[in-house]
C-alpha cells in the first residue's frame, strides 16, 4: 500500500488519488493474474473453480461478459463478481488496442434469448473462436456436416450449432472477413502499474468513493481537493498516511464488508456487538469510540477552539485538528533545532 500511495503522490501531486477506483481495479486484477496462474495450486482456487467451472473457469476471464453472467456470480459470490467487473473494465481497454479474436463462449455480444453461450463439450473440443466456424473460402460458416468432420461434434448437435451460428451479429461476422490474420491474445503477465497506467490514461471523472461519502453528508459540500491532500499535509509519517488514505477511500476491511465475502460470521461491531460495523460506526458513532471524540472536544475547548462536534462537520474538525497539530509539530521542530 505504501509504494503505491507514494507512487501516485510523487508522480501525479497527491491529487491524482481521484482515480482510487482505478486503483483499486489494479488489485483486482493482481489478483486474477494470481488466478490463472497454473503454478499456484493454493487452496483457495478450489473454491471459485467450483463457481467459474460452469462457464469454463479461466476461459471466463478471457470473454466478453455480460451483466446477466456477473449477476449470477454476484449471487454465489459477490468479491468474484467483483473482480471479474473490474477485471473486464481493464481488459476491455487492451482488447480494443489489439483487437484480439472473437471468443464464442460468454460473449454478450453473441445471444439466443438473452443468454450466451458455453457448450462445454464443445470447448473442451477446442472450439472457443468464432473464427473457428468460419470457412473462408466461401466467406459464410461452415455447414454442419463440416463442423461434425473437423471437430468430432456429435451430430445430434445439429440445432446447438445453428442456434449458436444465428445468433452471430452481422458486424462480428464481417470483422472475421475483414480481420483475416491471427490476432495477438490478451497476455495475462500484466504488471499491476501497466493496469494502472492504463486506466490513468482514461480516468473516471468522478469516483464511486466520494459519490458514497458525499451521500452521507447530503448537502454538504466536500472540498475533496482539500480532502485528498490533507494525509500528505498533516503528517510525514507513512502509517498514518496509508491509515489516511484507507478511510478516505473506504477500503477499511469493517466487519460489513468481511461479512459480505463470506470471511466473516457476524457483521456486528467488534467492541460493541450491537451495531453494523460500517466505517461511520467504527469510527465516530460506537459508544466505546465516542469517548475519544469527547476528549477531543475538552482538548479544543482547552485551547479555546469552540466547535460543535458532529459527523457532518468532522471533516473541517479534523482540518482544523490537523492544522493545530501540524502547527504544534512545526514549533516542536523549531524548538529542537534551536537546542
Ligand atoms: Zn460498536
Amino acid at each position: 500500500m505504501e509504494k503505491w500511495t507514494k507512487w501516485i503522490d510523487e508522480e501525479n501531486g497527491g491529487i491524482q488519488l481521484t482515480n482510487i477506483d482505478s486503483f483499486l481495479n489494479a488489485i483486482k486484477c493482481s489478483w486474477v493474474k494470481r488466478y490463472l496462474d497454473y503454478t499456484n495450486t493454493s487452496k483457495w482456487k478450489l473454491f471459485y473453480q467450483k463457481i467459474l467451472k460452469k462457464y469454463g473457469d479461466s476461459l471466463l476471464f478471457e470473454c466478453n461478459i455480460s451483466n446477466t453472467i456477473l449477476h449470477e456470480i454476484a449471487n454465489e459470490n459477490i468479491f468474484l463478481s467483483d473482480v471479474l467487473s473490474a477485471w473486464s473494465d481493464v481488459t476491455h481497454n487492451l482488447k480494443t488496442e489489439t483487437s484480439s479474436k472473437t471468443i464464442l463462449w460468454n460473449n454478450k455480444d453473441i445471444t439466443s434469448n438473452n443468454k450466451t453461450f458455453f457448450y462445454k463439450d464443445w470447448f473442451e473440443r477446442s472450439i472457443k473462436y468464432v473464427d473457428q466456424l468460419y470457412d473462408y473460402r466461401i466467406k459464410d460458416f461452415y455447414s454442419f456436416d463440416n463442423i461434425c468432420y473437423i471437430y468430432g461434434i456429435p451430430s445430434n448437435n445439429f440445432l446447438k450449432y445453428y442456434t449458436l451460428i444465428k445468433s452471430v451479429p452481422l458486424h462480428i461476422k464481417s470483422e472475421i472477413n475483414t480481420n483475416n490474420t491471427p490476432c495477438t491474445q490478451t497476455t495475462f503477465k500484466k504488471k499491476n502499474k501497466i493496469f494502472y497506467t492504463l486506466q490513468i490514461k482514461n480516468p473516471t471523472e468522478n469516483s464511486k468513493i466520494q459519490n458514497k461519502w458525499q451521500v452521507l453528508f447530503g448537502e454538504n459540500e466536500l472540498n475533496w481537493k482539500h480532502i485528498f491532500t490533507m494525509p500528505y499535509k498533516a503528517t510525514i509519517e507513512s502509517t498514518l498516511r496509508n491509515f489516511h488514505f484507507k478511510y478516505i477511500h473506504r477500503i477499511i476491511a469493517t466487519n460489513k464488508y468481511i461479512f459480505k465475502c463470506k470471511l466473516s460470521n457476524s457483521n456486528l461491531c467488534d467492541f460493541c456487538s450491537e451495531n453494523i460495523e460500517t466505517i461511520e460506526h467504527l469510527f465516530w458513532e460506537c459508544k466505546h469510540i465516542r469517548p475519544i471524540w469527547n476528549q477531543l472536544i475538552s482538548f479544543l475547548e482547552q485551547h479555546q477552539l469552540n466547535v460543535k462536534l458532529s459527523f457532518l462537520n468532522i471533516d473541517h474538525i479534523v482540518i482544523i485538528d490537523v492544522q493545530y497539530h501540524f502547527e504544534v509539530n512545526r514549533c516542536r521542530n523549531e524548538e529542537v533545532n534551536v537546542k
